[in-house]
């Protein structure tokens, strides 16, 4: 805030002094002066950490989709490169690390770290007992998404190539 350019309304007296030293009336007619707001800082720390907290949730929904599209995907590029070093390389590693463990550990990280997003996003600022909770039944409750998608895209599948059989 600018420094106060102000005359007392009685006596016309310049304010600026009795201001800095702290009077509430003016020092030559002692009429009590308009109290005076504390200055608000311009940059607020509100602003920034809302700003902040706003590019936070915009990465963490990137994140999710990233996550949610990438783990069916990541769990067949692996069980595929694993079947394939399995071919390739008679290990005594695929006999306690077969590849379906392999895929299942693959998709649980991907489901977990999708869970971990939404938890971010739907429950916020939280614990990290909260996070850690949510991530898992947020992660969870992703596998029945999938399971809807994968049943409502063979509905749609088979319901094309019943409508592809009729008019063919
Ligand atoms: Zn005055």
């Amino acid at each position: 805030m600018d420094p106060v350019l102000e005359s007392c309304g009685n006596c016309q007296q310049d304010l600026a002094a009795d201001r800095t030293i702290g009077l509430t009336y003016c020092s030559r007619c002692g009429t009590t002066l308009p109290s005076i707001e504390p200055p608000v800082e311009d940059d607020d720390p509100g602003a920034n950490d809302a700003e902040a907290k706003a590019r936070e949730r915009k990465g963490m929904r990137i994140c999710f989709w990233v996550l949610f599209l990438g783990t069916p995907g990541a769990g067949l590029l692996v069980g595929l490169v694993s079947n394939w070093l399995g071919g390739v390389m008679p290990s005594a590693i695929f006999h306690f690390f077969p590849t379906g463990l392999q895929v299942f550990l693959t998709v649980c990280a991907g489901l977990l770290a999708t869970g971990y997003c939404l938890a971010k996003l739907r429950v916020g600022t939280a614990t990290r007992a909260d996070l850690v909770a949510g991530s898992i039944l947020y992660g969870f409750c992703m596998i029945f998404v999938y399971i809807a998608i994968g049943v409502v895209g063979c509905s749609i599948g088979s319901a094309a190539v019943a409508i592809y059989r009729i008019f063919k």
